[in-house]
């Protein structure tokens, strides 16, 4: 049996280990930091800078990384089923890389309107100045087929989205995009790629913040855009090349570090965040609804169940007979949970989900105010504890 045989669990343990020289190596990379890359003789120079020229992930040059960076790219690979990795220095910047990369002036996007926030407040402005045109359907309403238009050269999910965790039929929008020659892009920072394979359900490009579950630590900023077509991969790669994006090894190395534990500490965070959700749902006097793709009343839970392998710890509830004054007291009085941003570390973290962007898209259409939760690693019964006094103490 080779290598490629074993699960994905077993792979990512071991995808860009170093070889043996010698008869021994390190079970872990080496962090190899650099700018100058020396070449014995000019001749061995041109060789690999021929490579580069072709395509391989070779490195002539610091800012395209080196071992360290190779594994990295090795690992996100394998949970991605993608044969290139570009690495960026945030999710974010990963997104506008793959934007710049593939769109010119005259296209036309489709973007899911329950995607990550600063996609529409940060890229479209960005993208629009270079000419490029944006549309926003609601997954809720299946294929945007009435959206489309001869120009639209890509679409933009996610899935779970952001705040609601709305589940979208990907192999159906993988159809229609393959159907009407677009290119189907997603988010998968909220499956990682170890509870959700989007390339393998259609998509031509996966792209994710590993600042969250492959960071794991919340003392990473990066992001990672993977794809199986090495035409895609040609133009992101040219375009991160031209762009400069480059991240230091010492992150490189984190992120490969958090991958080797993703799969026990994302098991943890799914049934950490399983009891919580269950818990908000018997608090029904102050907890008007809990958005969890695994509870079985979800809308979203039988796509999840058909395409996920898992869920993570982002939990979020709408709060009944409340204002937004309410939902920031209720978590002002959260001991355990700290109020912050950014998700995927071993904390629990509270967030009240802002009520703009929860007004852009047609998943939900409830007033109330919601609260996002990241349930981390505690004990759950600590934290169903803290979320228990806080109600009590703020809402009846
Ligand atoms: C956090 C996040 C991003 C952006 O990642 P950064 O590393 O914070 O720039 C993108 N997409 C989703 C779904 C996210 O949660």
């Amino acid at each position: 049996m080779s290598a490629r045989d074993d699960r994905l669990q077993t792979r990512i343990l071991h995808a860009g280990s170093p070889p043996f020289e010698h008869g021994a190596a390190p079970v872990n990379v080496p962090v190899v930091r650099t700018s100058t890359v020396r070449f014995e003789r000019d001749a061995d120079r041109s060789a690999l800078h021929h490579r580069r020229e072709a395509g391989e992930a070779v490195s002539t040059y610091g800012r395209h990384g080196m071992a360290t960076h190779r594994a990295l790219e090795a690992a996100i690979g394998e949970l991605e089923g993608a044969s290139d990795v570009l690495l960026a220095p945030s999710g974010l910047a990963a997104i506008s890389l793959l934007f710049i990369a593939l769109l010119s002036p005259g296209d036309h996007v489709l973007v899911q309107d329950s995607v990550y926030g600063p996609v529409r407040e940060r890229v479209e402005p960005l993208l629009t100045r270079l000419g490029v045109s944006f549309s926003y359907f609601s997954a809720s309403d299946g294929v945007p087929a009435a959206l489309l238009r001869p120009t639209t050269r890509l679409i933009y999910a996610e899935s779970p989205s952001s705040f609601l965790y709305e589940v979208i039929d990907l192999p159906a929008l993988a159809a229609f995009a393959r159907e009407h020659g677009v290119l189907l892009v997603t988010d998968n920072t909220w499956g990682a790629g170890l509870l959700y394979r989007p390339l393998a359900l259609g998509a031509d490009i996966s792209v994710q913040a590993t600042t969250k579950y492959l960071g794991g630590h919340s003392d990473l900023m990066q992001g990672a855009v993977s794809t199986a077509n090495p035409e895609l991969a040609r133009r992101l790669r040219d375009t991160h090349d031209a762009l400069g994006l480059s991240i230091g090894a010492d992150d490189a190395y984190l992120a490969l570090r958090g991958i080797r534990t993703l799969a026990v500490r994302l098991a943890q965070h799914g049934r950490h965040a399983l009891e919580v959700a269950r818990f908000l749902q018997t608090e029904s006097r102050v907890v008007a609804r809990v958005f969890y793709p695994a509870l079985p009343d979800d809308p979203g839970h039988a796509l999840w169940q058909r395409d996920f392998t898992g869920a993570n710890g982002l939990v979020s509830f709408a709060l009944r007979h409340a204002q937004a004054a309410d939902a920031s007291a209720f978590i002002d009085a959260l001991r355990l949970f700290g109020i912050g941003a950014s998700w995927g570390g071993y904390e629990s973290l509270a967030l009240i989900a802002p009520a703009s962007r929860l007004r852009e898209h047609g998943y939900w259409r409830g007033a109330e105010p919601v609260v996002r939760l990241h349930v981390g690693l505690e004990d759950p019964a600590d934290l169903i504890d803290d979320l228990s006094q806080a109600f009590r103490r703020v809402l009846k």
